[in-house]
């Protein structure tokens, strides 16, 4: 399950909330390059790494994808991901427009992705200077990139506007769970053939 949407959108608080409700999520804990916000923790909210320990990585071929958003690396390990899956958990990614299009490349039939956004652009601006953890500058990047990334919400399966915090969660938890009932899912032959002999 891919979720995307603007910086300050409010996915981290929307996710946390959600995968507390679901039963046997794992949440992909990206690795970036980024500054580590007040009150972030390595290996909480990401494994935070320095950019020629990245690069070494990308050279490796550990991430499933990788992007620079707002001048930073951020990108998903691929092992984790694949353990979590063969462990039948429902794998919860809090990714950018670009990581979403690999994702779907590689795994388009079991995807379901959540374009998550604000009631309005000024609402975006307000939560993100409350939210009080980037400097002037850092929040106009975001701003500005959030003018790109609202253009890709007809490539996500559903779209959720955060203005009430309680009905945004109840929908991402919708949403959660109906991922779970994808045909995809299922080893279909099996299913019928135990269907037809009992
Ligand atoms: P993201 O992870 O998308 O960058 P956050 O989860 O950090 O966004 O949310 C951005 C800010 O908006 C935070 O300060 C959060 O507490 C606040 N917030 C989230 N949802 C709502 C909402 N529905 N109404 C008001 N404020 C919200
Ligand atoms: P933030 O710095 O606010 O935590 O995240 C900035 C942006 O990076 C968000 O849009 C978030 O979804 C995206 N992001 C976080 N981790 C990854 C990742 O592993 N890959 C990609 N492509 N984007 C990510």
């Amino acid at each position: 399950m891919v979720i995307s949407g603007p910086s300050g959108a409010g996915k981290s608080t929307l996710i946390n909330r959600m995968l507390k409700e679901v039963p046997d999520t794992y949440f992909s804990i990206s690795t970036t390059t980024r500054e580590m916000r007040e009150g972030e923790q390595n290996g909480r909210e990401y494994f935070f790494i320095s950019k020629e320990q990245f690069e070494k990585e990308i050279e490796e071929g550990e991430f499933l994808e990788w992007a620079k958003v707002h001048g930073n690396y951020y990108g998903t390990s691929l092992k984790p991901v694949k353990k979590a899956l063969s462990e039948g958990k429902l794998v919860v990614f809090d990714i950018d427009v670009q990581g979403h299009k690999i994702v779907r490349e590689k795994f388009d039939k079991i995807t379901t992705s959540v374009f998550l956004t604000t009631p309005s652009l000024n609402v975006l601006k307000e939560r993100l200077s409350k939210r009080g953890t980037d400097s002037k500058d850092i929040i106009e990047k975001r701003i500005k990139n959030a003018l790109v990334e609202i253009k890709e919400i007809g490539n996500y399966d559903f779209l959720i506007i955060n203005d009430d915090l309680e009905k945004a969660c109840d929908s991402l938890i919708s949403v959660a769970k109906s991922a779970r009932l994808k045909t995809s899912l299922f080893d279909l032959e099996q299913f019928i053939d135990h269907w037809i002999n009992n």
